[in-house]
């Protein structure tokens, strides 16, 4: 072993001295936490509509978006989670709010899941399950307003109503030009 080897652990003591304590007895002590800390996610059920654009880019797949029967479950694994903060960065309507809670150690993993419940919304047209939310629709009406006529339809049903929109709209032109 080189001498600079040897000298190494002094030389990392005589740093540790002139810095100080840096550490807290924990759990004892509270420990600093920043306004920049990241800990786990909180989704306000009151603002969630299933788009799914959280569980798109979410790295570790802590979120999921399952469909079963007429629901729509947006599920969280804080196992999984590395709270990186990028779910509530692309959220379109802020339900996501990255908190400081760290404390997550559980002696089941069925404490670190946390579930979200949407209703699928029923086709206008034919009753049949649409796959949206009703939140999800309104979002889209809002943001596209022409849609609102075919967004509370199924593929089926906006296709069936466009083409006789279609043959409505050809009629009328034909008339015009017979007349
Ligand atoms: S991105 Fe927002 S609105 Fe969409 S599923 Fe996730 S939490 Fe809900
Ligand atoms: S904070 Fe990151 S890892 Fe955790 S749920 Fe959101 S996107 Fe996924």
């Amino acid at each position: 072993m080189g001498l600079k080897k040897l000298f190494k652990p002094f030389k990392l003591i005589s740093v540790a001295r002139r810095s100080g304590v840096v550490t807290v007895l924990y759990p004892y002590q509270k420990p600093l936490i920043t306004t920049e800390f990241r800990g786990k996610i909180s989704i306000d059920a009151s603002k969630c509509m299933g788009c799914g654009a959280c569980v798109n880019v979410c790295p570790p797949n802590a979120l999921t978006l399952n469909r079963r029967d007429n629901t729509i479950i947006l599920n969280y694994f804080m196992g999984r989670c590395i709270f990186c903060g990028r779910c509530a960065e692309v959220c379109p309507v802020g339900a996501i709010t990255v908190t400081h809670e760290f404390e997550l150690a559980s002696m089941s993993t069925r404490d670190l899941n946390e579930s979200l419940v949407h209703q699928v919304e029923k086709c206008s047209g034919c009753g049949g399950g649409l796959g949206a939310t009703r939140r999800k629709l309104q979002y889209v009406i809002l943001h596209s307003p022409t849609a609102e006529n075919y967004v509370h339809l199924c593929p089926d049903c906006r296709k069936k109503r466009f083409i006789n929109a279609l043959a409505m709209k050809m009629g009328a032109r034909t008339e015009n030009v017979e007349g």
